[in-house]
């Protein structure tokens, strides 16, 4: 079975590593945090003391870290320590730039590489029901697609170098955007003396459906599983959510898009992020949404 190294055991790596060793892959994982690590080899990953020792032997490397910054100094370090031909998988979501960077690193040194972001969140990671967003080459991408099954449900090819980030920034600016319009409009809804339940009723089966509205419905009740009935515990929480709009408004800039909404929503979730409300979930944005409602 192929050796796999996996760089960054966090809340999304540990269990997307414990998935690929359920899977029957030999893996050895390395994180800086002794935390991470710990809860890792608790989970059945067989974890090891440096990046030199994870990838020693290891046939595919994938990485799952914070940022930019981290993937282009893990794959620095990635390039000069394996042999030609390793495929190497950064999992992370990152800015495109950044993406692109990581490729070209890879391809100096003649080995194959995917940008493989996913959507699904710790929940997705722990299931094994993650969707992979992937950019890179299609014959890489069909040679590392039973890796990808073992963590994920949706595996779906975006297209060349830095598609997979691509997609996954406009598919959390749709979300984003999409969050603040239902919290507005179950905000307006309760002004107009309008049940949250009666909206939810209405609004889920016409055309103001979408996935914050009846898999997140921002309100308690409607959705029993959503984070508003948890006190709005994440979940994906707000900093994370304010983090890929922020990709995406890089992205706009650099490339001219015009994109008022996403720019709009990234003000409005560093608001809601500067008044303390980081670490809760995104859909909490509702609170501040009604708290600064005016009387008349
Ligand atoms: P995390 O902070 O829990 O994990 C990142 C891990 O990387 C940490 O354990 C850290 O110690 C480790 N690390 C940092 N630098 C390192 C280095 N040089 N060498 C080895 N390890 C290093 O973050 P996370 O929630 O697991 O998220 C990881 C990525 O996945 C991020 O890019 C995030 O945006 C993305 N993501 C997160 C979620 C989510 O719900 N948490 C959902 C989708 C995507």
């Amino acid at each position: 079975m192929t050796a796999i190294a996996f760089i960054g055991l966090g809340h999304m790596g540990g269990p997307m590593a414990a998935n690929l060793v359920k899977a029957g892959y030999k893996i050895r994982g390395f994180d800086l945090a002794a935390p991470s690590l710990e809860l890792a080899r608790q989970n059945g990953v067989a974890t090891v003391s440096s990046l030199a020792e994870a990838v020693a032997g290891a046939s595919t490397v994938i990485t799952m870290l914070p940022a930019g910054k981290h993937v282009l100094s893990v794959w620095q370090e990635l390039v000069e320590a394996v042999p030609a031909g390793t495929l190497l998988i950064d999992c992370s979501t990152i800015d495109i730039d950044s993406a692109r960077k990581a490729h070209a690193l890879a391809q100096a040194h003649r080995c194959p590489a995917l940008d493989a972001p996913v959507s699904g969140g710790t929940g997705g990671a722990a299931a094994g029901t993650l969707t992979f967003m992937v950019g890179g080459a299609a014959e890489t991408f069909a040679g590392a697609k039973p890796v990808f099954e073992a963590m994920g449900k949706k595996i779906i090819h975006c297209g060349e170098a830095a598609a997979g980030q691509a997609a996954k920034i406009c598919n959390n600016m749709i979300l984003g955007i999409s969050m603040i319009a239902v919290g507005e409009a179950f905000v307006l809804g309760e002004r107009l003396g309008l049940s949250h339940q009666a909206l939810f009723d209405v609004a889920s089966v016409s055309s103001g459906q979408c996935w914050s509205l009846t898999t997140y419905c921002p309100v308690p009740g409607p959705v029993p599983g959503s984070p508003a009935n948890r006190d709005y515990e994440p979940g994906f929480a707000a900093e994370l959510m304010l983090k890929d709009l922020k990709l995406s408004q890089a992205a706009s800039e650099e490339t001219g898009a015009m994109t008022p909404l996403g720019a709009k929503a990234t003000r409005l979730y560093q608001l809601f992020a500067d008044e303390g409300f980081g670490t809760k979930d995104f859909s909490g944005i509702i609170n501040m949404l009604r708290d600064r409602s005016g009387t008349s």
